[in-house]
């Protein structure tokens, strides 16, 4: 669902922030990738999407080239959902309406279409109670649920979600990992920013550790969590776990 190929990028001539990046996702797979602050972990997963160009290599998602100029790509993003920090809600608009406006604008459903979809989203992340009010209304932990529904009302291929809750307060980090877990279990192809040990144990398939924008492990959790290969990898884990 997701290939990375030999992704080399850098943010000016003399830093390069991504070195060889290779690795894939396939259907259904939940990928957690961790590592140390600035280690390129953000900018790897933008990249997935489009939002981030890079000089050399290449990325596919369902077989469509993200780096090929011919590629559309508000409709390849259309099918990526994309979960931030910040939930990036539209503070001016009610939770419904956040729920609707890219499924009108972009996939051009119908009002009562689109109305339908998010409310049955926000039921399903618990918030069917919360939908006209405005997201500043409501606590952080709510606020990144309706991020994870509004992604999810364009009914995407894959969702990208980077430190999901690492905004949040300690409280309320559990309902968002609840519906994230949830996700995974419906089938959701995931590639997953977070230091979250237990959704990676939980949930995850492999973990990728990066490390000055390499990727210095890609294993299956049980051999991650196991004992990782690298010095690097068991150093990070000593300090998070
Ligand atoms: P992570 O998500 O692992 O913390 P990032 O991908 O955000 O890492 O950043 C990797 C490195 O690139 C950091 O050194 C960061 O300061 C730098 N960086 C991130 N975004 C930009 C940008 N837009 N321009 C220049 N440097 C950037
Ligand atoms: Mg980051």
């Amino acid at each position: 669902m997701i290939e990375i190929s030999h992704v080399n990028k850098w943010y000016s001539p003399t830093f390069q922030v991504l070195t060889d990046c290779t690795t894939s996702v396939t259907k259904g797979e939940v990928v957690v990738v961790c590592g140390p602050s600035g280690s390129g972990k953000s900018t790897l997963i933008k990249c997935v999407n489009a939002l981030e160009p890079f000089q050399e290599g290449d990325i596919s998602v369902d077989g469509t080239k993200v780096n090929d100029p011919k590629t559309n790509l508000p409709k390849l993003r259309s099918r990526v959902g994309m979960v931030f920090q910040h939930f990036e809600l539209f503070p001016h608009l009610k939770i419904i309406d956040n729920l609707c406006l890219a499924q009108q604008k972009v996939l051009g459903r119908s009002s009562d279409k689109a109305v339908a979809k998010g409310m049955q989203l926000l039921e399903r992340v618990g918030l069917k109670e919360q939908a006209e009010k405005f997201p500043a209304q409501l606590s952080g932990g709510q606020q990144q649920r309706v991020a994870i529904a509004r992604a999810l009302a364009m009914d995407p291929i894959v969702m990208l979600f980077d430190e999901p809750t690492s905004a949040l307060d300690p409280e309320m980090v559990s309902e968002v990992l609840d519906v994230m877990v949830d996700l995974a279990h419906e089938g959701m192809t995931m590639m997953v920013v977070t230091h979250e040990m237990g959704f990676a144990r939980k949930v995850a398939n492999r973990v990728i550790f990066m490390d000055r924008g390499e990727i210095v492990e890609d294993a299956p959790k049980e051999d991650f969590f196991g004992k990782p290969r690298s010095d690097r990898a068991q150093k990070f884990l000593s300090k998070i776990l």
